[in-house]
């Protein structure tokens, strides 16, 4: 399949319409973010390449992250993530505080802010180093070693995180965070500050189109069931409350970040990340979702 030539096409179908959405400034630091830059990048179980655009330029990869974190701690950890999360898709807000209360601080999925924040509760007491540790995993399936935390993100929503902490807070009052607050947070801040590009994304996601194994190193991260499940968890609860329309737009699974991009995955096929910072109001990438919508469409590709 000649998926550069259908990059361009419908990149170029998308470019006369008009970008109602805006770049995250909640986090003053990507406020800075070119609003116009755009790139994709396709990596084949195969190992075959496609890319469009800014596929190489690294950005903050934000809530995407999250499935780095949940596969770590799934893989690696004692404890049952399943009595500390639930896996049911919100259908509010990524930063929403209103189900936490009625569901005595027990987030409905580790995709959500607070589901996150449990998840690297998780990994502050069951990994030795859990920041290191984090990025050389990253490293590791993609064989990348310059991808790294940017402090300056870091620092950043740290100090305007209020509604981070306010979760957090509700949790540890409910007795579902067991570390220190600000050991926690300092981990969270810092996964969402991850810097890598479309083509590391996409060969990072590579071991969920593989039934768990990473293809470049033969490494096994996750059994073959527990990559359905996470693909199942992608599916359902990978864009806050828009993963049914992802769902029926794109048809895969995935999960995006406010950074602006957005990571899908077709198992036994590929796996796509896109970028375009500029968010629509439910925080995912408005151009990203649109050019997978055409791209599914186009090639037919969708698992449903
Ligand atoms: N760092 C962001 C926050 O906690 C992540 C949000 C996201 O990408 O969904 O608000």
């Amino acid at each position: 399949m000649q998926y550069e030539t259908i990059f361009q096409e419908i990149y170029r179908d998308l470019q006369p319409l008009e970008d109602p959405g805006q770049v995250a400034d909640y986090i003053p630091e990507l406020a800075h973010v070119d609003p116009y830059q755009f790139g994709v990048h396709l990596t084949t179980v195969g190992g075959d390449k496609f890319a469009f655009g800014d596929a190489e330029k690294r950005f903050s990869i934000q809530s995407i992250a999250k499935v780095f974190t949940f596969v770590l701690a799934y893989s690696h950890v004692k404890s049952n993530i399943w009595e500390r999360t639930g896996l049911e898709p919100a259908g509010t807000p990524f930063n929403s505080l209103v189900q936490l209360e009625y569901d005595k601080g027990i987030p409905r999925n580790p995709f959500i802010n607070a589901g996150a924040l449990v998840v690297c509760d998780i990994l502050a007491g069951e990994l030795a180093s859990p920041k290191e540790n984090i990025l050389s995993f990253i490293r590791r399936i993609t064989g990348v070693d310059s991808i790294s935390y940017n402090s300056g993100v870091a620092l950043s929503e740290k100090k305007t995180g209020y509604r981070n902490y306010a979760l957090i807070n509700l949790m540890k009052s409910f007795g579902n965070i067991r570390n220190d607050i600000d050991s926690v947070m300092d981990i969270y801040f810092h996964i969402c500050s991850i810097e890598m590009s479309c083509k590391e994304l996409s060969k990072a996601f590579l071991f969920l189109a593989n039934n768990g194994i990473v293809p470049h190193s033969g490494e096994q991260i996750l059994s073959a069931s527990r990559t359905k499940r996470t693909n199942a968890l992608m599916q359902t609860c990978g864009f806050y409350d828009e993963a049914g329309e992802f769902t029926f737009k794109v048809g895969l699974p995935g999960k995006s970040g406010v950074g602006g991009g957005i990571v899908a995955v077709h198992p036994e096929k590929y796996a796509i990340a896109v970028w375009s910072p500029r968010l629509n109001r439910k925080g995912n990438s408005y151009k990203g979702m649109l050019f997978l919508e055409e791209f599914t469409s186009k090639t037919r590709s969708s698992i449903f």
